[in-house]
């Protein structure tokens, strides 16, 4: 099988290659697939079995892609909501998914797509499953558009699965900018800590990718978060204690509203997610709890 795959340099994509490369029994193994990296300039530090690709070579790929795993996006926490920054995070999504549909020469057999919960925008109210109507604002309609273009792949020849993706708990993303601040004793609940984190494990992560690829069932949107719910302060706790250090020390709502003003919500605000979906199906969820999760993470750090 043909796997094009972008964002595989991040660390999600960093996780799954990983995960294929290690596990030689996996029906996805790298020894039985050939994976093409869709970068947006030549990486030295990809391995040589992965051959990469651009969007202006794309077009002229011969070989016929069966997969898409779609992972690619400016990072929507590292720097403020300007207007330029909100065009760039919307250009390396929306954008790239529909170019990357414009340049296939044959329709994939699967595509993999990436959303967040941010879809649901910032309410504190009510359980949110895949088919709650979402709040307005920039990450939903963010999440909307790139959602929209993954979803125009669909046709009886295409199947779509989209993930809704919480916080990402491993060695790298969210929790890495975070492990600093923590160590010294500066973690602590935020704006209060009463908001809802909707975490997920990069295992579970890389696992529910892999079965959206391999289990026919997989098709349409789902919540990728586990379902254990959590409160932000809950997760300041439980981090600390992974790490052995008190997480005591508050931050207030209106000191990160004053650094990162709109974009402050992703911290501040948190809706009660479930993974309504993925549960009926019977996913199989490796790290369902949180103290195991961070426990695991900073075990292996
Ligand atoms: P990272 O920030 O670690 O990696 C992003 C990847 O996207 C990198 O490989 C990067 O390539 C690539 N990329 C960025 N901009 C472009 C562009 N304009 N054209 C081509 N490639 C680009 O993200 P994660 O691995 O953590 O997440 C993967 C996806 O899942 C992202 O879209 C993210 O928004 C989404 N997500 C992640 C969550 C998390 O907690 N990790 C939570 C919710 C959603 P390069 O090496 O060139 O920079």
């Amino acid at each position: 099988m043909n796997i094009l795959l972008s964002g595989a340099t991040g660390f999600i994509g960093q996780s799954l290659l990983e995960t294929l490369s290690q596990n030689s029994s996996h029906p996805l193994s790298l020894g039985n697939h050939k994976i093409y990296a869709l970068v947006r300039a030549i990486k030295p530090n990809l391995s040589a079995d992965i051959t990469q690709v651009t969007l202006d070579t794309l077009p002229n790929l011969d070989a016929k892609i069966d997969v898409f795993i779609n992972l690619a996006g400016e990072n929507i926490a590292s720097k403020p909501w300007t207007e330029k920054r909100k065009h760039e995070l919307h250009e390396s999504r929306v954008t790239l998914t529909d170019a990357v549909r414009a340049s296939l020469k044959h329709p994939p057999s699967v595509v993999v797509s990436m959303s967040a919960i941010g879809f649901y925008g910032v309410s504190k109210d009510g359980i949110f499953d895949e088919d709650t109507l979402p709040e307005s604002g920039f990450a939903h309609d963010l999440c909307k558009a790139w959602e929209a273009s993954a979803k125009a792949f669909e046709s009886a020849q295409t199947r779509v699965v989209i993930y809704r993706l919480g916080v990402v708990l491993g060695k790298g993303g969210a929790l890495e900018k975070m492990r600093l601040p923590f160590k010294l004793g500066g973690g602590g609940p935020i704006a209060g800590g009463d908001q809802w984190f909707a975490w997920i494990h990069i295992q579970d992560v890389v696992k529910a990718i892999l079965s959206a690829v391999t289990d026919s069932d997989y098709q349409g949107v789902y919540n990728l978060v586990a379902p254990q719910l959590v409160k932000q302060k809950d997760f300041a706790k439980a981090y600390g204690s992974a790490l052995g250090r008190p997480a005591l020390l508050p931050t207030p709502k209106w000191l990160l509203t004053l650094i990162f003003g709109e974009m402050a919500s992703l911290l501040t605000e948190g809706p009660q997610i479930i993974p309504k979906r993925l549960e009926k199906q019977g996913f199989d969820f490796s790290y369902p709890d949180i103290a195991l999760a961070l426990q695991q993470i900073e075990h292996n750090h």
